[in-house]
């Protein structure tokens, strides 16, 4: 009984901001702004999480899943309903990830189209035929209400990597699969914009910069009024400056990290392309990958409070409304204290202790992606 009367305080006082200076009391081992002891926390983060809608926007696992024989050098089996239900943790954004290809080649792009297209369905068919009973696929922001009220794991579809995009009609077949959004690129270089690891003397389009190309302005307009999110993770800065030139409707970055906090990692966002998302009202989703969070850290000491460095910098700088998470699980993310989608609530414990109120925090979870979800529903819904 004392520690539903501890857990409603908390839950009371959450609800109002408050500046929460840190203490620490050795004696009793509390903690944290509310002064509480990790099991309380612990409680108190099982709360929000049933009242949250929570998402990770980025997980490589399809790919694991569907070939479980390739050689990964990266952790695998992080992510499963299972793990996603033990962490409280609502949803998932599964990603089909394309390797990046001769994007100049027809036949490279009609092999990318129909392998990214048949990974489509595989994945589509196995949550469908296999895992009804415990997860389904929303291909819209009710779906999710939905799926939430019924207890089930959501599912969403995404592409990390436009190369498979030879045309707009393609987006038009990928939007009826129920891709909820594309990566445009990964890392290097493709026909609708450059990477983030982009040589500066790499000849690509003449007179685009390292930018979107002709074909790609198309791209990213088209897949406004299909509804499919744009993802500016992966991409170049000079493609996202023309990504936020071209958009009628908010854009998120769906696994990036903090170059303030990480300057060698390249495709970090600085804190002007963080307010320049933010400035049009989009979302940064922070990567757990150890590799996006720390330069000065060995990579076994990089923990959750590292990763909430990161979340807290852009609360910091363009507010909460702007800040989620995408793990890259199954796909090279994990911290120590969060290696799998079943220890989500550390992370929620970790923010508590650092003064973020329940609000704030069913924001981070989900609310502001569906914000910026939602928004692009009403964008497409104009050209139906
Ligand atoms: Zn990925
Ligand atoms: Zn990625």
């Amino acid at each position: 009984m004392k520690r539903i009367l501890v857990i409603f305080a908390a839950l009371l006082f959450l609800t109002v901001s408050y500046a929460g200076a840190q203490e620490h009391c050795g004696k009793c081992k509390r903690s944290g702004a509310l002064n509480l002891t990790d099991a309380e926390y612990m409680a108190l983060a099982d709360s929000i999480h049933k009242v949250a809608i929570s998402f990770d926007t980025h997980v490589d696992t399809p790919t694991y899943m569907m070939h479980p024989d390739g050689h990964y050098t990266v952790a695998k089996g992080q992510t499963s309903f299972e793990l996603m239900r033990r962490g409280g943790q609502d949803g998932a954004f599964f990603a089909i990830y394309l390797d990046q290809g001769p994007w100049q080649n027809q036949k490279s792009l009609d092999s990318a189209y129909n392998w990214c297209h048949s990974e489509l369905q595989l994945w589509k068919d196995y949550v469908t035929s296999y895992c009804s009973a415990e997860a389904g696929i929303a291909y819209s922001t009710e779906d999710v209400y939905r799926l939430k009220k019924e207890g089930k794991r959501i599912v969403v579809l995404c592409i990390e990597n436009g190369y498979p995009v030879r045309t707009l009609e393609d987006l038009d077949e990928f939007a009826r699969m129920g891709v909820k959004y594309i990566t445009l690129s990964h890392n290097t270089p493709n026909q609708i914009c450059d990477g983030s690891r982009y040589v500066k003397s790499y000849y690509w389009y003449p007179n685009t910069g390292h930018g979107l190309s002709p074909f790609g302005e198309k791209v990213v307009e088209r897949m406004q009024q299909l509804g499919i999110m744009v993802d500016v993770s992966h991409i170049s800065s000079e493609a996202l400056v023309d990504v936020l030139k071209v958009i009628k409707a908010p854009v998120l970055a769906s696994h990036s990290g903090c170059k303030a906090l990480k300057p060698s990692q390249t495709r970090n966002l600085t804190d002007d392309e963080i307010r320049a998302i933010a400035a049009v009202d989009g979302v940064i989703q922070v990567g757990t990958g150890r590799f996006f969070l720390s330069d000065d850290l060995p990579y076994y000491k990089v923990g959750v409070a590292v990763l909430a460095n990161h979340i807290d910098h852009i609360k910091n700088l363009v507010g909460y409304r702007h800040v989620g998470l995408g793990t890259d699980f199954d796909g090279g993310g994990g911290v120590v204290g969060m290696d799998n989608s079943a220890q989500m609530k550390n992370l929620t414990v970790e923010l508590l202790k650092r003064g973020w109120t329940a609000e704030e925090l069913k924001a981070f979870w989900g609310g502001n992606l569906l914000r910026v979800w939602k928004a692009c529903e009403v964008y497409a819904s104009q050209f139906k």
